[in-house]
């Protein structure tokens, strides 16, 4: 593999807010109990730079990251560089952190900063967008002190994009969400659809959207984003389509049917395949304390896991975007049960609408690809 990601949770689910839509929530916080331990870290940093890929991603993730504390993050880079020194080839490493945004600080940033961690900050848009879903464990609603320190990201020249959780509540807002991330300097957004099956009711949960909902909210920002003409906004979705329309490789998971690059890390050490598996039994494939990375993604318990999550339906064998959509997420094939392998993407007809809008554009714009 010439890359490959650990998705790594030092607190596990433990989070400081109770947002309405997050898979994690469920447990409150207690710092004492709730952080990865050295050891762990230590076997999780020296296995996955020692797994002979070229590049390796850290994603720290969670329940939310930075209640691990400062030392946490600066322990993990000492390591990082040790191990790094060790290789005999060249290994290039890079860390992301996907956080609320709540416990940065100007110290923090410093040390983000100074060790070129990109960071994503989860915010959904206006405050009255934001504040029906993001809120603490009280009910109040978090949108204020998000803003006040992805402001303080900009003074200190963080590298930072929003990451935007679209439901139900957003649908209206497209263009709203769109300027209000422009005027707070977000200039890199990843917009993540949501749709999750309720527990409850073993219903879709009722602010989950459609495909075609996703595919023309996706069309507003796209029309929103046109008008500015600024190449460095960068809109995730929109990047990598028209990326993949003019003949370049999409990196993003979804629509590179590489889901074996994608492993997440439990604070105990256990090891899934992506982080959407967490805790499911089905995609544990391991314990990072006691097997090596490198044994663990040659194995053919691995392999033949991997290539049944590359499975593709029917339908997207005979679809004309298959080289670009791959057939989407394998866990979005699993949403509404059944057999993944049979199963089309529950955002397949959203794509669809997107890929199209695009395709005329770039047609209208006089250029061609093997794809129009
Ligand atoms: S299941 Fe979906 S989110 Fe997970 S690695 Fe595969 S494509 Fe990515
Ligand atoms: S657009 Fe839909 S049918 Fe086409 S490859 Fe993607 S998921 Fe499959």
């Amino acid at each position: 593999m010439r890359s490959i990601t650990a998705i790594v949770r030092p607190v596990s689910n433990v989070c400081n807010l109770s947002c309405y839509y997050c898979y994690n929530k469920r447990e409150s916080f207690s710092r004492s109990t709730h952080i990865m331990k050295v050891d762990v870290l230590d076997s999780t940093v020296s296995s996955f730079i020692g797994s002979d890929c070229e590049i390796v991603k850290f994603l720290w993730h969670g329940g939310e990251p930075l209640l691990a504390g400062l030392d946490f993050f600066q322990n993990a880079t000492k390591l990082q560089k040790i191990y790094t020194a060790q290789q005999s080839s060249s290994v290039i490493v890079r860390n992301n952190l996907q956080t609320n945004g709540l416990l940065l600080n100007k110290e923090k940033i410093e040390f983000f900063v100074s060790e070129k961690f990109h960071i994503g900050v989860s915010i959904d848009g206006p405050d009255y967008i934001h504040d029906q879903n993001r809120y603490d464990h009280f009910g109040k609603g978090s949108h204020n002190s998000v803003v006040n320190k992805i402001r303080m990201l900009k003074e200190m020249r963080g590298q930072f994009g929003a990451l935007s959780v679209v439901t139900k509540s957003s649908l209206s807002y497209a263009h709203d969400i769109f300027d209000f991330f422009i005027s707070e300097g977000l200039m890199d957004m990843h917009f993540s659809p949501y749709a999750e099956i309720d527990p409850e009711t073993n219903k879709l949960s009722k602010k989950s959207i459609t495909a075609e909902e996703f595919g023309n909210f996706v069309i507003e920002i796209f029309e929103a984003w046109k008008i500015l003409n600024n190449p460095s906004i960068k809109v995730r979705i929109i990047d990598n389509f028209l990326q993949g329309l003019l003949g370049g490789k999409i990196e993003v998971c979804t629509f590179a049917r590489n889901c074996g690059h994608h492993l997440l890390v439990e604070i105990n050490g256990d090891v899934f395949i992506c982080g959407r598996n967490a805790n499911d039994e089905k995609f544990h494939i391991g314990n990072i304390t006691h097997e090596k990375i490198s044994n663990i993604i040659t194995s053919q318990i691995f392999q033949e896991m991997v290539e049944r999550m590359r499975s593709i339906s029917e339908t997207c064998k005979k679809c004309k975007w298959l080289n670009l959509c791959k057939g989407g997420c394998n866990y979005y094939k699993m949403l509404l049960g059944g057999d993944a392998l049979k199963n089309t993407e529950y955002f397949c007809e959203g794509y669809k609408i997107i890929l199209e809008k695009l395709g005329n554009w770039i047609r209208q714009e006089g250029v061609t690809t093997q794809y129009l």
